[in-house]
């Protein structure tokens, strides 16, 4: 009793309005269907850690999709079912989505293959979780609502700072889990269990990360890749042979966890900037863990992690475009301040800002690391005031001329020359006045 009043307070007092009214439409709609409806996973563990989390994972005891259809017909939302394994989304107006599962558990064919699945209860669904402190459910309607059902000891565990896993053949049926761990392991500040670390070990020495599909490893690499400090959980995969089970070209030493660190900072100092665009943060480090491999050993690791494509461009095609822009601006060092800002806008222009935020963590020069910041700041999106109907009311025609003379003027306020529409509209009619026309030109 004393535990449960605990965690409803902890709902009351921890959770944003926006996810206590949710829990309590849920609740409602549990209520006139006759189920009983728990959430589970990360959203309780943190909870109760005291760590912000608003993805609700809800676990219905029955059928999930006749659940969160009973709920659209109670609150504004949409449902998207997943039948074979019987789930549903629900995504409300704002844009919040809510995931739902039946009480399920799943049997692998085959060591890293995706699960089959057949309806179970909620003490089966809890035993396929990856560890002991994601098995946590709180029961969110009836006379039980904030109970705690803890059948794995998860409790004990969050208690002690320790990752475990619930049975010996975890890391076999699903070897993701061991990149899981990983991550956990950064983000929460805990540590393995004894047992648990021995496990993984073994199956690392047993290869069975290699045996799933490069999509699910990629995409938990990804996810590790996008933690607060990824450099600490990389040092981490090196030490359990993880790095290399992932890709035997890839290395990560202390030369690396220093780019990592400026990579964040550069990171963080971008995101300050005023009115930028959202930017993953895992290509720029995934970049740093390229280091200095060839583009056709980085052609080769895409092609096993089956890389989308747009990122397969960024790292190899637009990487290795910019390299010798790299070693255009170190070969300059100190020299690099006297570019003035077109001469800086020639060799950077076109750069990804990942490249643009890569090479300011890579160098070791501050006037080069200054001439990024300096493009980044101001020059990559400075554009004449003028545009090409401007041009041509002036006088110049529709052709060549008009995309040199556009060019130019972007290099005039680059460099200076011109700040104000005046002052460019004077600039270009001195042009159109004076200028000797080349051969294309007319
Ligand atoms: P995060 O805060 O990173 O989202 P999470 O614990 O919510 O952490 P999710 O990846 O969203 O993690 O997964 C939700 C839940 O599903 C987890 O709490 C875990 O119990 C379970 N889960 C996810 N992946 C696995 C896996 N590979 N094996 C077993 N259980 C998993």
């Amino acid at each position: 009793q004393r535990d449960r009043r605990h965690v409803l307070r902890l709902l009351e007092t921890r959770l944003p309005r926006r996810i206590r009214q949710l829990l309590d439409d849920l609740a409602q709609v549990a209520e006139v269907e006759g189920v009983n409806i728990y959430a589970v996973g990360g959203f309780v563990r943190d909870l109760l850690l005291g760590v912000a989390n608003l993805d609700v994972d809800v676990v219905v005891e029955g059928n999930a999709i006749a659940f969160a259809e009973a709920l659209q017909r109670q609150c504004d939302c949409r449902v998207r079912p997943h039948e074979k394994f019987v789930t549903a989304v629900v995504i409300f107006p704002d844009g919040y989505k809510l995931d739902l599962a039946s009480t399920r558990t799943e049997y692998y064919l085959q060591p890293g293959a995706l699960p089959l699945v057949e309806q179970a209860s909620l003490k089966l669904d809890l035993y396929r979780r990856d560890f002991t402190i994601n098995t946590l459910a709180l029961a969110l309607n009836g006379p039980r609502q904030g109970e705690l059902t803890d059948y794995f000891g998860a409790q004990r565990d969050l208690h002690d700072k320790a990752l475990r896993v619930l049975h010996n053949l975890s890391f076999v049926e699903d070897p993701t889990r061991m990149l899981r761990a990983v991550r956990f392991e950064q983000r929460l500040g805990f540590t393995l269990g004894q047992h648990t670390a021995h496990l993984l070990r073994s199956a690392v020495q047993m290869g069975f990360l290699q045996r799933v599909s490069a999509s699910r490893v990629l995409h938990e690499l990804v996810l590790l890749l996008g933690e607060p400090q990824p450099g600490r959980a990389l040092a981490r995969l090196v030490e359990l042979g993880l790095l290399d089970a992932i890709s035997e070209e890839l290395r990560f030493d202390d030369s690396l966890q220093q780019h990592f660190v400026q990579a964040g900072r550069a990171i963080n100092w971008y995101e300050l900037l005023p009115e930028v665009a959202p930017l993953e943060h895992w290509p720029v480090y995934f970049l740093c863990l390229l280091a200095d491999l060839k583009t056709t050993a980085v052609e080769r690791l895409c092609q096993r992690l089956g890389m989308p494509q747009r990122y397969r461009r960024l790292f190899v095609e637009q990487r290795h475009e910019a390299w010798p822009q790299y070693h255009q601006l170190e070969r300059l060092g100190q020299r690099v301040e006297q570019l003035c800002g077109s001469e800086l806008a020639r060799l950077l222009d076109g750069l990804p800002v990942e490249l643009l935020l890569l090479g300011m963590a890579r160098t070791r020069h501050q006037p080069v690391r200054l001439a990024f910041s300096r493009y980044v700041t101001g020059l990559r999106c400075l554009r004449p005031m003028l545009d090409g109907r401007d041009l041509q009311r002036l006088g110049c025609p529709a052709g060549p001329l008009l995309g040199t003379l556009l060019r130019q003027l972007r290099d005039a306020r680059l460099d200076g020359q011109v700040h104000t529409r005046e002052e460019e509209l004077a600039w270009v009619r001195v042009q159109l006045a004076t200028r000797e026309l080349t051969k294309e030109e007319r």
